[in-house]
């Protein structure tokens, strides 16, 4: 584990974090898709597919908030990444955008704590040195000016990704 006392990265699955809400990495429609959606979706049961078709679809670097159902936090932000088509798309902007808007739900709504996946790094092949220093840079700006989350958590499935936040993390922290 890489951390500080409000920022660490761990290597684990995001479906198993007791935090008050963990972030999805979902696309357009909310309605499922692979990678760790797929394994929230199935954590968490059918009615969180139930809910999520009631929320009219989420532009990309946008977020939306349901419950947790069966897992055990008790929300779920889904935030839609870019993308990656090159860099010269504003993907930069729309991932930082992501974890910005994610941090906005969660203060709005009282979360303390909050478990991020590498979103977009995965089918959405955004390049992952590149977005964990977005990932970092975003979530150490906005704890700065907010009193009220006390854990942000970057949960890496692979080791790769865990070894890349534990470097960054110790270089922007
Ligand atoms: P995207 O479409 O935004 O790229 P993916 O789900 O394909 O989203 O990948 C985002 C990241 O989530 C990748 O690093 C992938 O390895 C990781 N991931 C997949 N399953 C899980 C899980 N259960 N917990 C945490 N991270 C996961």
């Amino acid at each position: 584990m890489t951390s500080s006392k409000k920022i660490l990265a761990i290597q684990g699955d995001i479906t198993q974090q007791a935090v008050d809400a963990i972030v999805n990495a979902a696309n357009n429609s909310l309605l499922g898709g692979g990678g760790v959606d797929r394994a929230i979706h199935r954590a968490a049961g059918g009615q969180l597919l139930e809910e999520c078709r009631r929320l009219g679809g989420c532009a990309t670097g946008d977020a939306k908030m349901t419950k947790g159902y069966r897992l055990l936090a008790k929300w779920v932000i889904h935030a839609v990444g870019p993308v990656w088509r090159g860099g010269n798309q504003g993907e930069d902007e729309l991932l930082a955008r992501c974890y910005r808007r994610s941090l906005e739900l969660a203060a709005e709504n009282d979360i303390k704590s909050i478990a991020f996946p590498a979103i977009s790094t995965g089918i959405y092949g955004f390049p992952l040195e590149r977005a964990t220093r977005i990932a970092v840079t975003e979530v150490k700006q906005f704890l700065q000016h907010s009193s009220c989350i006390e854990q942000v958590i970057f949960v890496c499935f692979d080791t790769r990704t865990y070894e890349c936040y534990k470097q960054v993390l110790l270089e922007l922290l």
